[in-house]
């Protein structure tokens, strides 16, 4: 790559940071990372009545959960700065200005409802929607159209008016994305997009490439539905002489029910839409990006386990696939059973603990707390089951399962059950090891099937048919705690 390698995520402020939103933010990251560059977070706040106060903080939290912390930003500025683009209003409209004065913008006066009535007067089944174009805009109120007198009158009258883009009446823009490859658009096909709002704040598309080119932004990546506005922003650079940044538009993440995923459709397939919920059930963020990076990319090899170094090393947008990429649950879950269990019982003690404060349970020790984590690790997919899967560590059970009940505790199972606690009462060592041998000494002499007394001591003990290792978590538990489960069980299923 010859020239120096910056980008940006570019996100408006507009809600919490959507699971797509994330990936557009990772592929930039990673191609930053990949040629030493340099990856920028500018918040694109110009639309102030979409503005969600909570949502730069909730988009900076996720960015550095990920891992991927920005190189410049609101929070860390560069040179280039301000990275809010509600404080560069006068930068905008210095170059709107530039764009009138040169002709390629202009001033218009129209009112909502005179726009609706050129649509409503120009609707024909050729042109069902018309827009304020190169074709309309001869018959609507603006600088080309009316005096120049007038229109410093309407100005100075503090009239409000919004500067408009004025789309050539015929060619085409063509461009090279590295994913799409060769782009051509007819310019027919575009309106005379609107460049500032008459609030004196710019559109997305004025702002955005004004801040690309003073930023220095080499390459601009993005998702898939800001391919139609490329032209629009092809056109500013040329009309203020500018170098365009190189494009890449992201594949669209695919519902697997079919179509683009929607927030609707995510929902309706539990499909978690925001990453702060990524967050708060418990996904590691290594697992998330794995995930992410894989779709719409893949290394073109068997690799699928793959961390943010490996990533950074192997990325390019050459390799990022066409078409949408289904975005299937499932595999994320076994990326995140693979992290989970790749990571060691000690650290994941602090999600245990989160977990435990949601439920309100306290006061276990860190050796407690770390054994229970290593019996559960390989029987959850996230660390938010952890009380779910192991809430029997910290209380008794309160109900028992049905089944389970049914099917063990039947026959001789008091009497087995019975013995077994009397053992366990005279036990001097409480190890998982003698625990075991109590329990199949005593299934050897009678002649029965180890699991006629495993499965209900499992059923008194967990208050369910299966779970982690049942003589460790006896250990764990303790005999005072074992037996006392045993007696209220064998009351309980004696009846
Ligand atoms: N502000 C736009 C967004 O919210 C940025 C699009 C772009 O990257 O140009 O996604």
């Amino acid at each position: 790559m010859s020239k120096n390698v910056r980008v940006r995520f570019a996100p408006s402020p507009t809600g919490m940071l959507h699971i797509g939103g994330l990936r557009t933010a990772l592929y930039n990251y990673l191609f930053a990372k990949h040629h030493n560059g340099e990856f920028l977070l500018r918040i694109e706040d110009t639309d102030q009545n979409r503005y969600v106060e909570e949502a730069e903080s909730d988009i900076k939290t996720a960015l550095i959960w990920a891992g991927m912390p920005p190189d410049e930003g609101p929070d860390n500025p560069g040179s280039v700065g301000p990275y809010r683009q509600s404080e560069r209003s006068e930068t905008y409209l210095k170059y709107a200005r530039q764009l009138i004065d040169q002709g390629n913008a202009y001033y218009a006066f129209d009112s909502a409802e005179d726009i609706e009535a050129m649509r409503e007067e120009l609707k024909s089944d050729e042109n069902p929607n018309p827009k304020y174009d190169s074709t309309t805009r001869t018959s609507m109120k603006n600088s080309l159209t009316l005096s120049k007198d007038e229109v410093e009158n309407r100005i100075k009258n503090g009239d409000p008016y919004v500067i408009r883009l004025n789309v050539p009446e015929s060619g085409t823009v063509e461009f090279n994305d590295i994913i799409r490859e060769h782009v051509s658009f007819d310019v027919k096909g575009l309106d005379d997009q609107v460049l500032m709002k008459s609030d004196g704040l710019p559109t997305y598309h004025l702002a955005n490439v004004v801040d690309d080119h003073l930023m220095g932004i080499s390459h601009v990546i993005r998702g898939e539905e800001w391919l139609s506005s490329a032209p629009k922003h092809i056109l500013l650079y040329k009309f203020l002489g500018w170098e365009a940044p190189e494009m890449a538009h992201l594949p669209l993440i695919m519902s697997p029910a079919g179509g683009k995923l929607s927030k609707r459709n995510a929902e309706e397939l539990g499909i978690p839409v925001n990453v702060r919920d990524y967050i708060r059930l418990g996904y590691e963020p290594d697992a998330l990006v794995n995930f992410l990076a894989f779709l719409g990319w893949n290394p073109g090899d068997e690799r699928e386990i793959m961390t943010m170094q490996e990533l950074t090393k192997e990325f390019s947008l050459e390799k990022v696939s066409k078409s949408g990429a289904v975005f299937n649950i499932d595999k994320l879950t076994w990326y995140n059973e693979h992290y989970l269990r790749a990571m060691t019982d000690e650290s994941l003690v602090p999600a245990l603990e989160k977990e435990l404060t949601k439920a309100g349970i306290s006061g276990f020790n860190d050796a407690y707390l770390e054994t229970v984590v290593h019996l559960l690790k390989e029987r959850v997919s996230l660390t938010s089951e952890f009380v779910n899967q192991g809430r029997f560590f910290f209380e008794a059970p309160s109900e028992f399962d049905e089944k389970a009940v049914k099917k063990a505790w039947k026959g001789d199972a008091i009497d087995l059950v019975t013995e077994f606690k009397d053992e366990v009462e005279k036990l001097t060592d409480h190890s998982a090891a003698n625990l075991n041998d109590k329990l199949s000494g005593i299934t050897e002499a009678r002649g029965v099937g180890f699991g006629k007394l495993m499965l209900p001591v499992r059923v008194a003990i967990t208050g369910t048919g299966s779970g982690p290792d049942l003589f460790e978590t006896m250990e764990l538990l303790g005999k005072e705690t074992v037996v006392k489960r045993l007696d209220t069980a064998l009351n309980k299923f004696s009846e």
